[in-house]
């Protein structure tokens, strides 16, 4: 039979050869778009997509060497990708400026990828039986708590939002501790109960154990599953498949979750709406925030976003009227959110903890946490200190991975497991044991908590003089498995007085003995380069306030302590009142002064390069090519300067930031560049001086 038709496939083709869009291979029947093929690229045969439309003759985009070929054979068992899906994939790849293959590979379950028809069938019969086994033991529905009034109105607004509009986004504005969950869980009953599907979407693997829980209790019965990077590849396309057959009734997970299939799609709940972690910071570096309310306009979904400091960014599109926002101003129960106590670390003359000020404690924080142990309460004192590199060091001599050529500390990559100046980029494989001494067990230096944990040790103690009870729980103290749950369940379980850790234990946890809560440093987020520092310094305090005082018979008494060298800052003034909106708005105002996001949109273009001067000339030879056009569309271009962390392992990097008041603007310009970036990056192959370049559209750190 001849082979007459010509299929557009999205494959994932190597970056350098710079084929963004599905290429045409030919086929013996047409084929729906959507369906999984696996076709010839290179020396290879990869999985792709058959994509809509069809390649004219003369405008077939083929493999550069093989020429038009022939597709291998099609998974016809699996249901095609819905044409939602597909176009969720090109928005994506057109926003982001990536390719369609390449976008729409990464998404799908590694393991897809590795599948012959024959194995993707067994695959779904297997799942069917799966769930056809009657679920005996599964526990009854746990019946609702009764609403609040404040409860009662947000969902009545949301109820009469979903009737007079299609798929409206909603903005839920709730302090800790109202109850946004149980509104969460009141959308997705509504949204079960007419038949549809609901994704729930949380910040971090950690957070979705806990949420599931509840999902589970609330709906006993319904096939809930999660999807996240914490999966085996087995499980993760065990998810995937139930997703896509329509099988799975709720799927909760992380970011990756934001492009689960799902036929039947009805509510798409982002919770933290405005958590950095939402945005993908390689390859397609898209914001799954973002694609939730777009995908959610595709598929007729409603889109709930919840957090009690929502992103700058939905906070304007609501009071763009965008957005509809619902607010739950109280705790649950009427219990008050702690008051907030800011300690002047200027006029303390006795401040405890030796030479490190990081971690430094005041004496009446020591003397409030000493109360709290008295009392048989609860306490939780963190350290910000996101983006802090860790340095190795041995507990027995005390040496330090200092670097040879300079007067800075090599930092610890465990990807590779390499030391690394930041500063010269002298690298080298982290040694066996210590060059001192020989100690076998060098060890990263725990984020200043164990520091903080040894302090607390010292300065603490129980009413009948037995050492206090202190639970760690950061990135190094909680690696092994079952770790992280061990320690919280302590806590729970009230056998433990101070809990102390990074930044991490402040999100989610719904401790209910926790009176006071402290943070020890938190100031150098106030003058930080980014200036989305103040705006994630409030989140987080405003967060981790929110850990104290959840049981209503505690609020009261329940208070937030701040170390603070600036305690007349406005941010830390807003922070006591708990005002949000206050915050909000006087930070909309100067964002609006200095014309940043959201009142105009970034993109930035990075480059890395053996020498500063490849880098910048680099960015540089494209600004000027791009000039006229960038000012013909209003778009401006700045100088190249190098990323925060400019020089890793001998690689230079060079940042620039591109910017306009138009995002479609913004968008134009960009795609309009590509060809003339990849054609210079080809240009600096052959003498290796341009290594890589990428496109970070709405980046989150500048
Ligand atoms: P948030 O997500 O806004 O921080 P949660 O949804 O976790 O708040 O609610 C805080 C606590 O209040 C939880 O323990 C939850 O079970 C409880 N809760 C929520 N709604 C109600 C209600 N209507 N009646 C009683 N308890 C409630
Ligand atoms: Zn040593
Ligand atoms: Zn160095």
């Amino acid at each position: 039979m001849p082979e007459s038709i010509r299929l557009q496939v999205a494959v994932d083709a190597p970056a350098h050869t710079a084929l963004r869009v599905p290429l045409t291979y030919l086929g013996e029947s047409p084929l729906p778009p959507g369906t999984l093929v696996r076709v010839p690229l290179g020396a290879r045969e990869v999985t792709g997509v058959v994509w809509a439309g069809e390649a004219e003759a003369g405008e077939a985009v083929v493999d550069p060497v093989l020429g038009l070929k022939p597709l291998q054979h099609a998974l016809t068992s699996l249901p095609p990708l819905s044409a939602a899906w597909c176009r969720l994939v090109d928005f994506t790849a057109a926003y982001y400026q990536r390719g369609i293959g390449e976008v729409a590979l990464s998404v799908l379950p590694p393991e897809l990828r590795k599948l012959d028809d024959t194995q993707v069938r067994q695959r779904i019969g297997r799942l069917h039986k799966a769930l056809s086994v009657p679920q005996t033991t599964s526990a009854p529905t746990a019946t609702p708590p009764e609403l609040d009034a404040a409860q009662t109105r947000v969902l009545a607004e949301l109820a009469e939002a979903q009737r007079s509009a299609a798929a409206p986004t909603v903005l839920l504005h709730g302090v800790t501790g109202s109850g946004k969950t149980e509104i969460y869980l009141r959308a997705a009953a509504e949204a079960l109960a007419q038949g549809r599907q609901v994704l729930v979407l949380v910040p971090e693997i950690n957070l979705t154990p806990q949420l599931e829980a509840r999902f589970a209790e609330r709906f006993a019965g319904r096939h809930i599953v999660a999807m996240h990077s914490g999966l085996t590849p087995a499980q993760r396309l065990r998810s995937w498949l139930a997703a896509h057959l329509g099988l799975a009734d709720l799927v909760l997970g992380t970011r990756l979750a934001v492009f689960a299939s799902m036929p039947r799609l009805g509510l798409i709940v982002v919770d933290e709406e405005h958590d950095p972690s939402y945005k993908q910071q390689e390859g397609a570096r898209y914001s799954a925030r973002d694609l939730a309310v777009y995908r959610g306009k595709l598929e007729g979904a409603t889109v709930l976003l919840g957090s009690a400091t929502p992103s700058l960014e939905s906070w304007q599109r609501a009071d763009e009227g965008r957005y509809l926002r619902l607010s739950l101003s109280a705790r649950i129960g009427g219990g008050a959110l702690p008051a907030v106590r800011l300690v002047d670390m200027n006029a303390q003359t006795k401040v405890k903890g030796g030479g490190s000020v990081s971690t430094a404690l005041s004496p009446p924080l020591v003397a409030a946490l000493q109360q709290r142990i008295a009392r048989g309460e609860q306490s939780l004192v963190f350290l910000n200190r996101r983006g802090y590199a860790p340095v190795l060091h041995c507990g027995d001599c005390g040496w330090k991975s200092g670097c040879p050529h300079c007067s800075a500390w090599r930092v610890f990559h465990k990807l590779d497991r390499t030391l690394r100046c930041h500063h010269c980029g002298y690298t080298e494989r982290v040694p066996r044991a210590c060059p001192d001494c020989g100690n076998l067990d060098i060890q990263p230096i725990g984020r200043g908590t164990e520091r903080l944990e040894e302090q607390l040790a010292e300065l603490l103690t129980q009413p009948d003089g037995r050492p206090v009870r202190i639970a760690r729980i950061d990135a190094d103290s909680t690696r092994g498995k079952g770790v992280l749950e061990a320690q919280l369940g302590a806590v729970h379980a009230g056998e433990v007085d101070v809990l102390v850790g990074t930044q991490m234990i402040t999100k989610g946890h719904d401790f209910r003995r926790i009176t006071l809560v402290a943070a020890v440093n938190p100031d150098s987020s106030l003058f930080s380069s980014d200036f989305r520092a103040p705006e994630r310094l409030f989140a987080l305090l405003m967060q981790a306030a929110g850990r104290a005082g959840r049981d209503a018979a505690q609020a009261a008494a329940s208070e937030m302590w701040v170390q603070t060298w600036h305690p007349q800052h406005a941010l830390y003034a807003a922070l006591c009142r708990h005002d949000f909106n206050a915050f909000a708005e006087s930070q909309l105002a100067e964002r609006r002064m200095a014309g940043l996001p959201p009142h105009t949109h970034l993109a930035l273009l990075r480059a890395e390069a053996r020498s500063t001067d490849a880098a910048r000339g680099f960015l540089q030879a494209v600004a000027d090519a791009a000039e006229a056009d960038a000012e013909r569309v209003g778009v401006t271009l700045y100088p190249p300067v190098p990323t925060p962390i400019a020089r890793v392992a001998n690689v230079e990097r060079m940042q620039m930031l591109v910017e306009s008041t138009s995002r479609q603007g913004l968008q134009r310009f960009l795609a309009d560049w590509l060809p003339a970036l990849h054609a210079r990056r080809r240009a600096c192959v052959a003498d290796q001086r341009i290594l890589r370049w990428a496109i970070d559209v709405d980046p989150l750190a500048i």
